[in-house]
């Protein structure tokens, strides 16, 4: 079929074969197939939509158009975990560990921050010494050795997705699920994952803003999953505050690594233990899910998973001392209190303005292409239901220089809403979708 014609008949509403979703993507990948006609396909994508299983013949297009990573020298099942990205989300420096402590092989692509969410990447990259650029041959070489290696993306994985996103960028059509939802599962087949973990993060600083979008964007994944066998379950998790208490790169390391010394922040060992039981359970570790946390909460409690941690910092060339000791970590020169003005209970806390708060500080990047310093950011004294005294920190700017900070105190201070009335701490773990269907935690 010619490009015009898959155009016409996406536009039209019809349905596209596996074999024309292929021979478009391929052909744009080629440069057969122009940026105009594919921008059209998008839009047509957009308005449109497509069937789950369009849905999953265009990731497979997406897949095949570039190199896949063959795990298979790694014994056992391959369970990889995505975030949909967020505001303080150290996620993966702690559940790498800890899963790669219990057993399950943790061979892990990360990418780099943009905008106001942070990047494992760029986390990682603020102990001293750490390499994310590990060749193919090191990385399977470390997953074998110990179990666990962290890197940017190795080899030309996906490059219609890059090709692609480029497009949607600058055409209006990223907000589109079947399109969401191709582009993030083709990277985690295309780097070998045998089953997958996500999780799908709504509320302000998240990029699924409303409820029933992130719901609707697990759905589209999981099917996904489902129809090109690699079973995939989503955990949609609260994003309209931070994760944890810590934004900014040097100051997440330290929160994983106080969270892998047993003394973490409730919601992210809560959303570690939950994710970890999950990929526990489908690389067949575990049978349920209490046992799969009993173990986790095992290798916590007896320093495994640490242990696992710094492990892989000597193995990646970074300095494990920073580890046993964060105080040893990149340091900002200012640390300046964000004090309550009246007392009471703290109502919301927008994750979104949090996160641009850290981006001004300079840990995040406004292009791809800009310097982070590994330093500075926010920590969070007071979250969601905290009662807060007058004069009492709500939270601390970690600066470059206390002249620079003033701005981003009065940012983080309206990030803030305290009232006078007990605030209910909101739930972390919103709804679980599986191939079975969608399971919702509250009537949010
Ligand atoms: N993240 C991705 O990887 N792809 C998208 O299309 C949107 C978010």
């Amino acid at each position: 079929m010619r490009p015009y014609d898959v155009i016409v008949k996406k536009r039209d509403g019809g349905r596209l074969s596996e074999s024309e979703i292929r021979g478009f993507v391929h052909g744009y990948v080629e440069g057969l197939v122009p940026d105009y006609q594919m921008a059209a396909f998008l839009m047509a994508v957009y308005f449109t939509g497509m069937t789950d299983e369009e849905t999953a013949a265009l990731t497979m297009a997406m897949v095949s158009s570039g190199e896949t990573v063959d795990l298979s020298s790694i014994p056992g099942k391959k369970v990889d975990k995505h975030s949909t990205g967020g505001v303080g989300d150290k996620t993966s420096l702690v559940l790498g560990p800890m899963v790669a402590a219990a057993g399950v092989p943790v061979p892990k692509m990360s990418g780099r921050g943009l905008g106001h969410t942070g990047g494992t990447l760029d986390k990682l990259e603020s102990i001293p010494g750490f390499r994310t650029g590990l060749t193919m041959t090191e990385f399977l070489d470390q997953v074998r050795r110990i179990g666990i290696a962290i890197a940017g993306q190795t080899g030309k994985l996906v490059p219609a997705d890059g090709k692609m996103y480029a497009l949607r960028d600058v055409t209006g059509t990223v907000d589109s699920i079947p399109l969401i939802a191709s582009s993030i599962m083709s990277k985690k087949i295309a780097g070998g994952a045998d089953a997958i973990v996500l999780d799908v993060k709504t509320g302000t600083g998240a990029f699924m803003k409303r409820f029933e979008d992130a719901v609707r964007l697990a759905q589209a994944m999981v099917n996904i999953g489902t129809l090109t066998g690699r079973e995939t379950v989503a955990v949609v998790t609260d994003m309209n505050q931070p994760l944890g208490r810590a934004v900014g790169n040097a100051l997440e390391v330290r929160e994983a690594v106080e969270t892998l010394s047993g003394r973490g922040p409730d919601d992210l060992v809560e959303l570690c233990l939950n994710l970890g039981s999950r990929m526990l359970a489908l690389a067949g570790v575990a049978t349920d899910a209490s046992r799969a946390t009993e173990i986790l909460k095992e290798v916590l409690d007896s320093g495994k998973a640490l242990e696992k941690l710094c492990s892989m910092v000597e193995a990646q060339g970074g300095d494990a001392a920073v580890i046993r000791d964060p105080s040893l970590l990149p340091k900002a020169d200012a640390k300046i209190p964000v004090l309550a003005s009246a007392p009471g209970f703290v109502r919301s806390l927008d994750a979104l303005e949090v996160g641009r708060a850290s981006m001004m500080l300079g840990a995040g990047r406004v292009t791809k292409e800009s310097p982070i310093d590994p330093s500075v950011g926010v920590v969070l004294e007071k979250k969601v239901g905290d009662r807060v005294e007058k004069g009492e920190p709500l939270a601390w700017v970690y600066a470059r220089d206390p002249g620079s900070a003033s701005e981003i105190v009065r940012l983080v201070e309206r990030a803030y809403s305290v009232g006078e009335q007990p605030v209910e701490r909101p739930r972390l773990v919103r709804a679980v979708v599986t191939a079975k269907g969608v399971e919702t935690v509250d009537d949010a």
